[in-house]
This record gives C-alpha cells, sequence and structure tokens, in this order.
C-alpha cells in the first residue's frame, strides 16, 4: 500500500475547510497541504442555494472561488473520507487512496435530517433535501413543471427557500412543528410579525404540525398528509429541517462522545493534533458549556483559527463562539444574535415601532441571544457586549429602542481597540 503523507490533511471544503485552508497557507507557506471533498464542486455559498434553485440568482453568483483559482494547496473533489486511523495517522478515502497526515482539520459539516418517513433514506422523485448544489440543480430543473410545493421546516432554511419560492410565483405550503416559525431562535412574540409578513407574500403557513406520510403515483410524489389527518396537494416537497454532524466515518476513530464531535476552545479534538470546526463539532468551553454555533459566520472564523492554529505549539481560542448571523427576509433585514438559552428570560419591547421588533433573551443581566427585526442599527456593537458576557443590567430596554443610541461612544471605540489588539497580537505572532 502506497501512502503518501501530507503535513495537513482537511476534510471538508466548505465554508469552515477552504478558511482553514487558506489560513494555514498564508501562515505555514513551507506545509505541504491537501484539501478532500465528497462533492465534486467546492467553493460556493451554500447560504444562496434558496435563492440559485429558485431561479433568483444565478449559478456563477454562487460561488467564491473557482476550481482554477491557484489556491496552493492539493485537492481531491467528489471522493470521501471513510475510516480514520490515529494509530497510523492514515486517512481511508473512497478512491482506495490512504494518505498520512502530521496534522488533520475535521470539517466535514453535517447532513440533513430527514424525517421518520425516508427512515431508509430513499426518496421518491420531487422530494430533495435542501443542502447541496448538486441537488439545488435538481431541483431547479424539478421546479418549473411541479410549482405546488410543501416545504417542511420553519426554520431558517426552509422560510428563506419558502419566501423565494412564492417571489417566483410557485404555490407553497411551509409546514413547521412548533407554534411558530423560527422556533429556535425567536421568541413566539417576535417571530409572529415576521410570519405575518411571509403569510403575506401567499404563503400558506401550517404550525403546530408535521408531515407523516407522503403519496406517490408509484414514482413521484403527489400529496403530502400533515399530522392533523389532511392531505396537501404536493408536487416537491423540500426538506429543511435541519442538520446533524456527519460523523459516520470517525465512528472507530475514539473521537466522538455520545453523538458529539467535542473540541475545545482551541478546536482541538482530544488527538491535539486532530482539529475539528463548523457544522460538525461542539464546542465545550472551559467552564463545561456545550455549543452548537452552527452558521456560515462561525464556520469561516473556526476555518481561519484552526488553519492558524494547525503547527503552533499551544492553539489559540476561537475568538467568539455566538451564532450571530444576519439575513434578509423579503425586505426585512434580521439579525439573529442567538437563540434562547434554557432559562433565558425573554426581554421585548412593548411597543415596537410599526416594522421593528427586538428581543433579547438574557441570563441574570448578560444578553445571551435575541433578535433584532427590520431594523439592526446598533448590532456590532450588541454582538460585542453579548460575546464578552458584559452584564448590561438595566440598560437592555434602551437596546430595544429603534436606531438605539444607548451605545455610547466608549463602546464604539472599546469594539475599535480590541479589533484592533488583536490584530496586532496575531502580527506580533507571525513576526
Ligand atoms: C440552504 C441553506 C441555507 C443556509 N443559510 C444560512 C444563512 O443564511 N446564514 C447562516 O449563518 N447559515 C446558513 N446555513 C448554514 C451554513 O451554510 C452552515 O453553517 C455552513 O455552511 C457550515 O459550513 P461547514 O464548512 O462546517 O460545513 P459544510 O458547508 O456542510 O461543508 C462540509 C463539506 O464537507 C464535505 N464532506 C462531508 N463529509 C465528508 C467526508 N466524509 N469526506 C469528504 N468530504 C466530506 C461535504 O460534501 C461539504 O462540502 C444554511 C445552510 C443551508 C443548507
Amino acid at each position: 500500500m502506497t501512502v503518501t503523507t501530507y503535513d495537513l490533511v482537511i476534510v471538508g471544503g466548505g465554508a469552515a475547510g477552504l478558511n482553514a485552508a487558506a489560513a494555514a497557507r498564508a501562515r505555514f507557506p513551507g506545509k505541504r497541504v491537501l484539501l478532500i471533498d465528497g462533492e465534486e464542486e467546492i467553493g460556493y455559498y451554500r447560504t444562496l442555494l434558496p435563492m440559485f434553485m429558485t431561479g433568483v440568482m444565478p449559478e456563477e453568483k454562487l460561488f467564491f472561488q473557482r476550481p482554477d483559482d491557484p489556491v496552493g494547496y492539493e485537492t481531491r473533489l467528489g471522493v470521501r473520507a471513510l475510516a480514520l486511523d490515529r494509530e497510523q495517522n492514515h486517512l481511508s478515502l473512497g478512491n482506495g487512496e490512504v494518505v498520512g497526515y502530521e496534522r488533520l482539520i475535521l470539517a466535514q459539516g453535517g447532513r440533513p435530517i430527514l424525517p421518520p418517513m425516508f427512515a431508509d433514506r430513499r426518496l421518491p422523485a420531487g422530494s430533495f433535501p435542501v443542502r447541496s448544489l448538486a441537488v439545488a440543480r435538481r431541483i431547479k430543473d424539478w421546479l418549473p413543471e411541479h410549482r405546488r410545493i410543501v416545504v417542511l421546516g420553519g426554520g431558517l432554511v426552509g422560510s428563506k427557500t419558502s419566501v423565494f419560492l412564492a417571489m417566483g410565483g410557485c404555490q407553497v405550503t411551509l409546514v413547521e412543528k412548533e407554534p411558530h416559525i423560527l422556533p429556535t431562535v425567536l421568541s413566539e412574540r417576535t417571530a409572529a410579525p415576521l410570519q405575518r409578513h411571509i403569510a403575506n407574500l401567499g404563503i400558506d403557513i401550517r404550525v403546530n404540525t408535521t408531515i407523516d406520510e407522503i403519496e406517490t403515483d408509484g414514482n413521484k410524489v403527489t400529496r403530502a398528509r400533515l399530522s392533523t389527518g389532511e392531505w396537501l396537494p404536493c408536487e416537491t416537497l423540500l426538506i429543511g429541517i435541519g442538520g446533524t454532524p456527519d460523523i459516520g466515518f470517525l465512528a472507530d476513530s475514539d473521537l466522538i462522545d455520545g453523538e458529539e464531535l467535542v473540541v475545545n476552545p482551541g478546536l482541538q479534538t482530544r488527538d491535539p493534533n486532530i482539529f475539528a470546526i463548523g457544522d460538525a463539532v461542539t464546542i465545550e468551553t472551559a467552564e463545561g458549556e456545550h455549543h452548537q454555533p452552527w452558521t456560515w459566520p462561525q464556520a469561516v472564523s473556526q476555518g481561519k483559527r484552526a488553519g492558524d492554529n494547525a503547527f503552533r505549539p499551544s492553539a489559540a481560542p476561537v475568538p467568539r463562539v455566538t451564532r450571530v448571523n444576519a439575513q434578509n427576509i423579503s425586505g426585512i433585514p434580521l439579525m439573529i444574535l442567538g437563540g434562547p438559552g434554557v432559562g433565558s428570560e425573554v426581554v421585548s419591547r412593548p411597543d415596537p415601532d410599526p416594522g421593528v421588533w427586538r428581543e433579547f433573551f438574557m441570563e441574570a443581566d448578560r444578553i445571551v441571544g435575541g433578535a433584532l427585526v427590520g431594523d439592526i442599527a446598533g448590532a456590532g456593537p450588541l454582538h460585542f457586549r453579548m460575546a464578552n458576557g458584559e452584564a448590561v443590567g438595566g440598560e437592555a430596554p434602551q437596546h430595544l429602542q429603534r436606531r438605539t443610541r444607548a451605545f455610547a461612544a466608549e463602546s464604539w471605540g472599546r469594539l475599535a481597540r480590541a479589533r484592533r489588539a488583536r490584530r496586532f497580537a496575531m502580527e506580533g505572532e507571525r513576526a
């Protein structure tokens, strides 16, 4: 058996893996790096797939990196990692190759969760999980002839997808099992106006229910049954109920705790030469808290940090572990600061301005999450204070004001100083 050994092997070329590769190349230019991905194409914005598959955005705009861009590392595309042998520092690949590594970064993301009716993972024609470019292309080809659509899952992916489909003239029913859409990031009160806005686009929203059966004409999907017993006409079923870490190939690696690939704040697994990042991981803080910040901005930030950490004597912690991300839902800007934690208190503006809603999830006098809807001014410093665990105490209601001026110039100053300090620290280390 021939084994080619690399200084660094990265599994996964999504936002996390590509940023790790770029950071490692920049920081350790002499190292030989290999990046492996199961997809044939990488370097695209997964977050924009709903816009692409509904025809709102052309395919070429999806890509932030082109296959012929000079990247300075080797790739194996369309090839999956199948098994990890930590004793030998070997990774077995789907093309029969075995590669050796000195350092390994696991960035294989998640795989879509399928509802129980697809337990055998066989989906009839017309039903698709929304996750990869290859499937998004199939959806795009399928939609023009099959415009009666049921979207399962009222989270970010399902809600965004429904909006773009409705804007494209499709007949859309959005099904969410919780009492309101975006249940993991918004309270019912703040979700309500957004839900009305989406319903006004002509989307039929069904909450407190799920789909427990589908009917086919022997080949393709024709109807979907809600748990209430009602049958919905359905020519296309889009599944957007989230993802789960894709950790199957690590089964014998002794890196998995329960169902989790756990890393420390320096993004190291229990094997200090193996890092893991992005949607694949759970980050355990020094206090023992477990975080799963599965968002695009976190994948980017963790990727950069892991690439930077790969050959350092001690791994620097990831700068922030938050689930902050920004959206625009059909003209309504939305800044998600993070979902409610167990036992967190909801503080929201009692009498919102039209079109503007703000809420925070508070633990003691710290903001631990929340959302700004309709007006996201001031989100940067709010995020900063939240991420640093600052006590805001009685100031919280002020921050709920529209176009908040609650941040003294001093807060902006502190933010700028912290950014400068971080930059200098990194530059100092590089020098
Ligand atoms: C439709 C959609 C819309 C979204 N919208 C938003 C949004 O608006 N805002 C936001 O913050 N987040 C959004 N997300 C989530 C965001 O895209 C993810 O958090 C982010 O892409 C995670 O990056 P990652 O690199 O960890 O994983 P991924 O992007 O999933 O990349 C992992 C890569 O690893 C590859 N891989 C997996 N297993 C193997 C293996 N065994 N061997 C080799 N390669 C492997 C996969 O093929 C994949 O290319 C969205 C997700 C989807 C699906």
